[in-house]
């Protein structure tokens, strides 16, 4: 096992966010770092690898690495994350003129977000379009874009209840000018196409350009957009290389699952509830040349979803339970919940407790004030 060290993670991190603005690029990012390791791309429409070793599958903005050992498996060990974020998506038709001349792009909402947090930043423009050919490009612009808040005088009520109308007042402005001006040509320029009419369709989302920040005396605390949950999909890459690293002799086939879609409910080809894992986890198993390998495996399986969790707000600690409250520097949090929206069982727990006890790790348990609604993730799925 390598040893940690906090700079040198930090920096990995930070490089992973910043090259990451929207979860196709995260996938590609991960293609990359998995390549440059020795892992193996894997194409799901030619045979499956049948050998003993390091493989991935990218497909869209998902992608699932694994190492297989040599011998006969005994089981799945999985970590899922996810790689999108909330954002604005460009819709097809994206842009509008205001009659003073500002561009304005025309936007819908993708996945739960806080709308004011995009307020007064300096936003870009990232993922995938196709052109005419059926060829992908990926494409990002640098800060092109901004939502400005209304000021102050305007709306006097604003100090204290900001009011924001999805489809009136979040639209990025981008440019103004005499002659208007189309987003796709900058994208087909981008893309090292001619013009706007070779883009054929697209998947296009606002970021935040910003790139992460230590913050605090010490530097111990990162500021940084798309933490959740570019913070997990890293941890989970980072710890099975440094498995790789070791000349891996493990009984088990270990699985880094990062998929796409979380924020909208997973239900999709990339998304967690979709038939991605499963793919990989039927043909990994056939691949044993063993008739009951998915069946044998997948029952003595574990998975661990991985994803932030927030910590008390001390402006607002009466929203969590006081005796079982996530604590920043108290360690990594389990969350634990009764109607089983994060799925953690007696069992799991354990599973974690042994683990974070064999390497050290102080942990705690999240479990949500009664009178407040909890979150979810992939867990369920
Ligand atoms: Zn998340």
């Amino acid at each position: 096992m390598t040893s940690f060290d906090l700079e040198t993670y930090s920096q990995g991190l930070t490089d992973f966010i910043t090259a990451s603005p929207c979860a196709s690029f995260a996938a590609q990012t991960l293609a990359d770092i998995y390549s440059s390791q020795g892992f193996k791309p894997v194409d799901p429409t030619r045979a499956w690898p049948t050998s003993p070793g390091r493989y991935f599958l990218r497909h869209k903005g998902a992608l699932i690495a694994w190492m297989v050992p040599a011998g006969s498996p005994k089981a799945f060990r999985i970590i899922g994350s996810h790689t999108d974020s909330p954002a604005f998506k460009l819709k097809p038709t994206p842009d509008s003129l205001s009659p003073d001349g500002w561009g304005q792009l025309n936007v819908e909402v993708y996945g739960g977000m806080l709308p004011n947090s995009w307020l007064n930043r300096e936003l870009g423009i990232a993922g995938i379009i196709y052109d005419q050919t059926g060829k992908s490009h990926q494409v990002h612009t640098g800060p092109i874009a901004t939502i400005p808040q209304l000021a102050p005088h305007l709306d006097r009520d604003s100090a204290n209840k900001l009011e924001l109308d999805r489809q009136q007042h979040l639209r990025p402005l981008w440019y103004l000018g005499e002659s208007p001006r189309a987003i796709l040509e900058v994208i087909a320029a981008q893309a090292g196409l001619r013009n706007a009419e070779e883009i054929s369709s697209h998947e296009l989302y606002t970021f935040d350009t910003h790139e992460p920040q230590r913050l605090g005396t010490d530097g111990e605390f990162l500021a940084s957009a798309r933490q959740d949950n570019l913070l997990s999909v890293y941890s989970a890459t980072k710890a099975l290389l440094s498995l790789a690293e070791t000349d891996f002799q493990g009984e088990n086939i270990l699985i880094s699952a990062a998929f796409d879609h979380e924020e909208v409910g997973s239900h999709t080809e990339i998304g967690a509830a979709g038939p991605l894992l499963e793919q990989v986890l039927r043909r990994c198993a056939r691949a044993t040349g063993e008739v009951e390998a998915f069946e044998r495996m997948l029952a003595a399986s574990s998975c661990l979803s991985a994803d932030v969790a927030h910590s008390v707000n001390p402006n607002y600690p009466e929203k969590h339970d006081p005796d079982t409250r996530p604590v920043m520097g108290a360690g990594p949090v389990l969350k634990l919940n009764a109607s089983q929206r994060y799925a953690t069982d007696a069992q799991g727990w354990h599973i974690w407790e042994d683990a974070a006890g064999r390497c050290g790790v102080k942990t705690q348990c999240f479990v949500s004030n009664n009178a407040v609604t909890c979150g979810s993730t992939i867990a369920p799925m």
